[in-house]
C-alpha cells in the first residue's frame, strides 16, 4: 500500500500510479494497458491490486481485534501526461481518479460514512500499532522487468539531462552533454544501487556504479556521505540505508 489514511469512521487506502500515455482499463478481464511512445504494455489492472490489499488488511484487523472498519481505496493517477480511457462502453471504475479529485472524492467517503467506529484513542493507538508492523516494500527491480545485470548502465547521472556517466572532476560533477556542474549526482547513483541491488556497497561495487577508476576517490565520497560502514579497508561495506518511503519522490516526476 502507497498510503493509508486513517478517520474514526473509516480508512481510505491511496494508490499512487505514475504512468503516462494512454492507459486502458478493461475491469472485467482485471488487465490495465498502456499505451506510449509506440509501446504497448500490460499490467493488472490496479482495481483488482487495492481489492486484495483491502482483503488483506481487512483479515489482519480483524486477527488483531479490529473489525468492521470499512476500508475503501483510491487509485491515483498523478502523472500529467496521462489520458485515462475504457475500451468498451462502460465507464472507468470511479475509484480511479487524477489528483485534482482527490478532496471532492474524500469527501463523499465522508458523507457516506458516518458512523464513527473507533474512539480517537483508539485510533491513535492502531496508528502506532500499523506503524510498528510496517514493512516497506522489497522489490527484486530486475526480477519484475525481466532484466539482467547487463541491462544496467552504471554511472552518475546529470540530474539536469539524465545524461550518463557523468564526470567526477575536482570534486563535482560535470555533465559532458549539457555542461552542468553538480555536487550530489553519486547519490542518485547510490539510491539506484540501493533500488536495483542491495542495502550496501563496497569501494569496488562503488567505483562500478560511479564509474570512476580511483578507489581513493570514491572513499572519500562514501565516506564524505557518512554511511555508516562495518569491516576494514578493502572489505569495508558501506551501508546505504536511504528511506523508501522519503528519499525517492524526485522519481514520481
Ligand atoms: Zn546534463
Amino acid at each position: 500500500m502507497d498510503n493509508l489514511i486513517l478517520n474514526p469512521y473509516f480508512f481510505t487506502i491511496a494508490e499512487v500510479k505514475n504512468f503516462s500515455g494512454t492507459i486502458e482499463f478493461d475491469h472485467e478481464f482485471g488487465q490495465m494497458t498502456q499505451h506510449t511512445n509506440g509501446r504497448t504494455r500490460s499490467f493488472k489492472d490496479p482495481i483488482n491490486q487495492v481489492d486484495t490489499q483491502i482483503f488483506h488488511l481487512q483479515n489482519w484487523l480483524m486477527q488483531h481485534g479490529y473489525s468492521a472498519i470499512p476500508i475503501v481505496a483510491l487509485v491515483i493517477f498523478v502523472s500529467n501526461h496521462v489520458h485515462l480511457t475504457r475500451t468498451d462502453a462502460n465507464d472507468v471504475d470511479p475509484r480511479i481518479i487524477r489528483p485534482g479529485k482527490f478532496i471532492e472524492k474524500y469527501q463523499e467517503l465522508k458523507q457516506k460514512y458516518t458512523t464513527k467506529i473507533l474512539s480517537e484513542q483508539q485510533l491513535l493507538n492502531l496508528s502506532r500499532f500499523l506503524k510498528q508492523h510496517h514493512q516497506p516494500l522489497r522489490l527484486d527491480v530486475l526480477k519484475k522487468y525481466h532484466l539482467t545485470a547487463k541491462d544496467i548502465k552504471p554511472g552518475a547521472p546529470c540530474p539536469e539531462c539524465y545524461y550518463l556517466p557523468i564526470i567526477r572532476n575536482y570534486g563535482r560533477w560535470y555533465c559532458p552533454r549539457c555542461k552542468k556542474i553538480n555536487r550530489e549526482s553519486h547519490l542518485f547513483a547510490f539510491k539506484d544501487f540501493q533500488l536495483l541491488y542491495k542495502n550496501c556497497i563496497t569501494n569496488k561495487e562503488a567505483r562500478w556504479m560511479l564509474q570512476i577508476d580511483d578507489s581513493h576517490v570514491v572513499s572519500k565520497i562514501l565516506k564524505r556521505e557518512g554511511f555508516k560502514y562495518s569491516g576494514k579497508f578493502k572489505d569495508r561495506v558501506y551501508s546505504l540505508d536511504f528511506d523508501y518511503q522519503t528519499d525517492y519522490y524526485y522519481l514520481m516526476n
